[in-house]
């Protein structure tokens, strides 16, 4: 096997698309080297991002933010901006695993390792969050939602790589938050999860975006559930209204950890919840 760490994106691309074995990026490694040593991924090539600069930084510009591809949980956690302007994604991102986890594990590792459990993956789409991916050849901009297509699997081209991640520019009047639900109070991965983000205009729900985590294939955006609240002052009528559209959403698996009636009700439930402290958060009464 051999290892690469380079120094730019575009080099990382350039080397997995030479590469004509297995080849996989290495950000945090905490899915990529437990698959290893479970013998279910063997690569030829391991391209480490974290010496590339643009995938360790956090900016802000006047459309936004932007979080580099290799930052950890931990350095989320510790960003003042971030916690204060998007306090569902930092708390999503820092339910991950335990300390030593949080060290080294990314929102973009989390995101390619396509996991239908993955809990940063529900807040980023309600936040309506960007992926910057960068190829051999060419850069794009995709919506987070488009990135993961089933689980363990993702839209990226096999020589492209995620920079970094965007976050939309954020009013006063805004707030999100992410809850999971996991049978023990940590270290577990979800069984069912919901990210609320939404705007107010005068004290009513003037946008909203919601997404559910463990419910489907893939984390799923309910445009119905975010119908059912804007232009109300999230009255239990919306919130109940909402929950319908969630639960109607969820196409979940039936296993151990929760059966399909169980997730499905479980998701109205805890979406409502997020919902509520989204609301606060926006300065809603
Ligand atoms: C003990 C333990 C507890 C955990 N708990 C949780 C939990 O509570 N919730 C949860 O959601 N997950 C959990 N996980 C899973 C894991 O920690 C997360 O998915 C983590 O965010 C992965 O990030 P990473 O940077 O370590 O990814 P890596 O392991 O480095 O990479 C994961 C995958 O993404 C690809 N990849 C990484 N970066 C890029 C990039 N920039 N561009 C393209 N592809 C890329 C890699 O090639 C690999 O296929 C846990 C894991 C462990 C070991």
């Amino acid at each position: 096997m051999r290892y690469e760490a380079p120094k730019t994106t575009k080099e990382a691309a350039t080397f997995l698309k030479k590469e004509k074995g297995a080849a996989f990026i290495l950000a945090g490694g905490t899915d990529l080297l437990v698959k290893m040593k479970l013998g279910l991924s063997e690569p030829d090539l391991v391209v480490d991002i974290k010496k590339i600069p643009a995938m360790n930084a956090i900016s802000h510009s006047a459309t936004g933010s932007k979080i580099g591809g290799a930052v950890s949980g931990a350095e989320l956690g510790e960003h003042k901006g971030l916690c204060k302007t998007w306090p569902g994604v930092v708390e999503a991102t820092n339910l991950i695993g335990s300390d030593q986890i949080q060290s080294r594990a990314t929102m973009v590792g989390n995101l390619c390792n396509a996991s239908p459990a993955a809990d940063s993956v529900p807040a980023m789409i309600a936040a309506g969050a960007k992926a910057i991916v960068v190829g051999s050849t060419k850069r794009r901009t995709v919506p987070i939602e488009k990135i993961v297509t089933g689980p363990g699997q993702t839209s990226l081209a096999d020589d492209e790589v995620i920079e970094a991640i965007t976050l939309p520019k954020r009013g006063k009047k805004a707030g999100d938050a992410y809850l999971r639900f996991i049978p023990r109070t940590e270290m577990d991965i979800a069984v069912v999860s919901a990210g609320v983000n939404l705007t107010l205009e005068r004290g009513v729900v003037k946008t909203a975006r919601i997404c559910l985590g463990a419910v489907a294939p893939t984390a799923i955006l309910v445009p119905a559930a975010a119908k059912a609240i804007i232009g109300t002052k999230l009255d239990d009528e919306a919130l109940e209204k909402l929950a319908a559209a969630c639960s109607a959403a969820c196409n979940p698996i039936d296993d151990k950890r929760g059966t399909i009636e169980y997730r499905v009700r479980v998701a109205g439930v805890l979406a409502k919840r997020a919902a509520k402290i989204a609301f606060q958060r926006a300065g809603g009464v």
